[in-house]
């Protein structure tokens, strides 16, 4: 089973069984912020989130994923691409990866790297073409 974890203050993000993980994501305009808790599919390649049933997001909003522990509450987004969040992942064999996603609603693009070797695992979703040479070199994956 693949769990995941803030990469900040480690809390476990896995839910579900570990069919899911949490995070916590804020949407904000200029005139006001919400969030809600949203539950991603844990499977690379399955998209989709569930998220509170009051909020309605439209197409292209981007989302700013926080870490759900609110002693950390810290953003996900990556330095190196402003459209992508990234989080720890152990797979079953307890390897750790590092599990990125899309931030924009309704695009789909997922990346699994390698944290050791710092390379691209495997890419998921229609979207990935976009983004893919963010990995093409060597990934500054500090957290
Ligand atoms: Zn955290």
């Amino acid at each position: 089973m693949r769990r995941f974890y803030c990469p900040y203050c480690n809390e476990d993000l896995t839910v579900l069984s570990g069919s899911a993980f949490k995070l916590k994501g804020i949407l904000s305009s200029d005139f006001f912020d919400c969030s809600s808790l949203f539950y991603l599919p844990s499977t690379p390649g399955h998209f989709g989130a569930l998220f509170d049933e009051q909020i309605t997001i439209k197409e292209g909003a981007r989302v700013n994923f926080c870490c759900p522990n609110d002693q950390c509450g810290r953003s996900f987004t990556t330095k190196y691409d402003h459209d992508l969040s990234q989080i720890k992942m152990l797979d079953e064999n307890s390897e750790e990866s590092v599990a990125i996603f899309n931030r924009i609603f309704g695009k789909h693009a997922t990346f699994i790297v390698d944290y050791q070797k710092k390379s691209l695992r495997a890419s998921y979703g229609e979207d990935k073409l976009e983004y893919i040479h963010e990995f093409d070199s060597e990934i500054d994956l500090i957290w």
